[in-house]
């Protein structure tokens, strides 16, 4: 692994691999994980592609598997041979964002979505500021993104898309060092039509004018996606990339299957090896294979 001499925030792992993607046109997904399985099959897939990955948990585990938990998810991906970071998404309560800065995560996103717009810049600036002590990297939500995920609170309210125009003001108030734009994609699945339908691709382009290379921008909502429209998202400045279903259902597909039929060691041995395959094709397509070589 690299080491780094540089100050916050150039040292810290989810800057470094995010901004090293932005700078040779790649991106790097971040996976939503929620177990051991889904843990392994990401540094499994990320060291046998040699290509740099997020591991992302939902503060669903800081509550169900607990902190422990999150101690060993950052010791096992950060023995990894390659770089890989350990992201909490959508903090919502604030009891979740204080246990998240009491861990040795790399990076946290700040879900404030759900409040006025300026009071979300007041609450992320504050956070960002705490967060900078610990060397953490703070990803915000811009706007609202619509609809719900396994494990993520399902907001009452309606999206509310990212306005180009103040996204810069938005970063340079908040302090932020990611941001997830909100421009008509949902937290999966699709309705009718599918991401094409609800894309606004020119006010993603604009918002990532706005912010420029300094903040790169997440992509949410990737249930379903084709591959080319991924591609049409990272040319307009999207770095992260959000999977979770994505990757996860040809695993749990195989879990159900055999369930009965194997012991549990063989059945898990054998279902990381579905879950490294299927997160193995992604990093192919984000084109983050081979970069930490
Ligand atoms: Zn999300």
């Amino acid at each position: 692994m690299e080491t780094s001499h540089d100050a916050y925030p150039q040292n810290n792992l989810t800057w470094r691999i995010l901004h090293k993607a932005q700078k040779n046109s790649y991106a790097v997904g971040a996976f939503n994980c929620y177990n051991d399985d889904g843990v392994l099959a990401v540094i499994r897939a990320a060291e046998a592609k040699k290509s740099p990955a997020i591991i992302q948990l939902f503060p669903w585990t800081l509550h169900f598997q607990g902190p422990d938990f999150v101690r060993y998810v950052v010791a096992r991906a950060h023995a990894a041979s390659v770089p890989i970071a350990v992201h909490l998404d959508h903090c919502i309560d604030d009891s979740d964002v204080e246990t998240a800065l009491s861990l040795p995560l790399d990076s946290i996103m700040v879900d404030a979505s759900g409040l006025e717009p300026e009071t979300n810049i007041a609450y992320c600036s504050g956070i960002a500021r705490r967060a900078a002590k610990l060397g953490i990297t703070v990803e915000a939500e811009m706007g609202r993104i619509e609809g719900g995920e396994d494990g993520l609170k399902t907001m009452e309210l309606e999206g509310l898309l990212t306005d180009p125009h103040t996204a810069q003001e938005f970063v340079r108030r908040t302090g932020v060092h990611f941001l997830a734009p909100s421009f008509g994609n949902v937290h999966g699945p699709y309705p009718p039509g599918g991401a094409e339908k609800f894309w606004q691709l020119d006010r993603l382009q604009a918002i990532g004018k706005a912010v420029g290379n300094d903040i790169p921008l997440v992509l949410h909502g990737t249930h379903p996606v084709a591959d080319e429209l991924f591609h049409e998202a990272m040319a307009r400045g999207i770095v992260k990339i959000n999977l979770n279903r994505n990757v996860r259902d040809e695993y749990t597909a195989f879990v159900g299957e055999n369930w009965s039929k194997d012991e549990l060691t063989q059945l898990k041995e054998k279902a990381v090896k579905v879950y490294a395959k299927s997160i193995e094709r992604a990093m192919d397509m984000l084109r983050s294979s081979g970069k930490a070589a």
